[in-house]
């Protein structure tokens, strides 16, 4: 096949360093076939031989890649609507302009538009080719979304999304190609993709899915890079507006200009980190956070295995210490910020008086102020913040928007923090659920910070008489003074 970015036919092979078993055995790969997982002797792209035809990949997607919309779309989308309209504030600004969302899903990113910035629905389109989720942006969210984006032909849009799209296509030059031609000349192209090379092993976390596989995953056949990013849309004559790796891969905003030639990096350089990274996953796995740090320093996980290490739980100054270590090697990374803000948090439970609590608590709501600074429409975010506004300060009603501000991002949220609105105008005191793991193994225990005391439905029923029968006794925890670590 040829480089769909710089057209050569030199490929360095790199499935040998693949586990072609993990994917034989769930079902994605036919047994005794490889992945195709290469990289361009030329401009160093890392994408995957092309398998069958463009219309067999069209039709996995159609039907098989996804079934249907699930309330994890409503989660998620909400999470990214956040960070999107930070990206699009210009064009937010502005007056209404046609917008099309390649591969829309469900068609809530358009619905945004129409929903909180009052754009007409007629100039909102989208295009899904997965059934499921294109029949749902029609009929229940009521856009104009059809199967391919040959069908708009003709038309032309101030605003093209593709979200996560491009690590997906057969060729990802060639989209953009057929973006640029209903693109108007002063359009925007908007598009986001996973970002690979020497960046934060951030994905996924840890657990049983801690695996390079699932991180290269096979349906994201092309592996972009900054520079290969770049390359693409040089090629395709964009010339790029905003190019922005902090959080969410990258993402990009770009808008028509002259063609351009791609960046080339060295094919052997990826196959060496690529097998950096898959070193440093295998010793996360095996327990080994110090040696996987030395193979590849750019570990969030590996860097949080330490900080909840057994014995480090034992020492506040080591655990912090070592976060903030981590942090000053990534700046930026929110998983580390949030991470050490809720440890200040756990902490802050600590036997101390009412005021340093109070104190330590503020410092923690800080700390996720920043990561939302970074990162914004983290819906647990607005939970732990609305934790500290109520139990640091006592202030309800900061306590309450915060938590309405959750729910706005993540309706899924509505009943977990909908109840915490119910315990805190109820005047009960909350509790944190310490301490974050059993402490007899050595791991990341994931989330902390939980609250306890919420029988389903209680708090609601107990603090806004909600028409929801006899009300019921409700046990809630006073906050404790035991030591996180036992
Ligand atoms: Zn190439």
């Amino acid at each position: 096949m040829k480089c769909p970015i710089c057209g050569s036919e030199k490929w360095l092979d790199m499935d040998d360093l693949r586990n072609h078993q993990y994917w034989w055995e769930n079902g994605k790969l036919k047994v005794g076939d490889r992945l195709g997982f290469q990289a361009c002797r030329d401009c160093g792209f890392v994408t995957y031989e092309r398998r069958g035809t463009e219309e067999e990949m069209h039709a996995y997607y159609k039907s098989v890649y996804r079934a249907a919309v699930g309330p994890s779309n409503w989660a998620s989308e909400g999470r990214r609507n956040e960070y999107r309209k930070r990206m699009l504030k210009d064009v937010l600004a502005g007056s209404p302009r046609r917008m099309i969302d390649i591969g829309c899903a469900a068609g809530l990113f358009p619905r945004m538009f129409r929903e909180e910035y009052g754009w007409p629905n007629e100039m909102l389109a989208g295009v899904e080719p997965t059934d499921g989720y294109r029949e749902y942006a029609k009929h229940e969210i009521g856009l104009d979304v059809r199967e391919k984006i040959e069908e708009f032909k003709g038309e032309k849009f101030g605003l093209v999304v593709y979200y996560r799209v491009l690590e997906h296509v057969w060729n990802p030059v060639g989209e953009l190609l057929k973006a640029r031609e209903i693109l108007e000349d002063d359009g925007i192209l908007y598009g986001s993709v996973p970002r690979w090379g020497e960046v934060e092993l951030d994905d996924p976390t840890t657990g049983v899915d801690n695996d390079i596989e699932s991180y290269y995953h096979k349906d994201h056949i092309n592996v972009f890079t900054d520079n290969s990013m770049r390359s693409a849309l040089a090629v395709a004559g964009y010339e790029i507006v905003t190019f922005d790796t902090t959080v969410h891969g990258i993402s990009f905003l770009a808008r028509k200009g002259k063609v351009g030639v791609p960046i080339r990096e060295d094919a052997e350089k990826f196959r060496s980190l690529f097998k950096r990274q898959k070193e440093a996953m295998r010793l996360v796995r095996a327990k080994n956070p110090q040696d996987a740090i030395k193979e590849y320093p750019l570990y969030p996980d590996a860097h949080m295995m330490c900080a909840f290490w057994k014995e480090n739980m034992r020492d506040e100054k080591i655990q912090k210490g070592i976060l903030d270590d981590a942090i000053k090697l990534m700046p930026g990374c929110v998983k580390m910020i949030r991470q050490r803000a809720l440890i200040e948090l756990q902490w802050a439970q600590a036997p101390q008086d009412r005021e340093k609590r109070s104190e330590a608590m503020r410092i923690a709501g800080r700390m996720l102020d920043e990561a939302d600074a970074v990162s914004p429409g983290m819906d647990d975010h607005w939970h732990h913040k609305a934790y500290i506004a109520y139990m640091a300060d006592g202030d309800i009603e900061t306590a309450c928007r915060h938590w309405k501000r959750g729910i706005a991002v993540n309706p899924l949220k509505w009943e977990e923090y909908g109840n915490y609105i119910g315990l805190v105008r109820a005047g009960k005191p909350l509790k944190l659920n310490t301490p974050p793991s059993r402490g007899d193994e050595p791991g990341y225990s994931g989330g902390v910070v939980q609250m306890v005391g919420r029988p389903k439905f209680a708090g609601m029923a107990q603090g806004m008489g909600a028409g929801l029968g006899p009300i019921p006794s409700v046990e809630v925890a006073n906050v404790s003074d035991e030591k996180p670590t036992e």
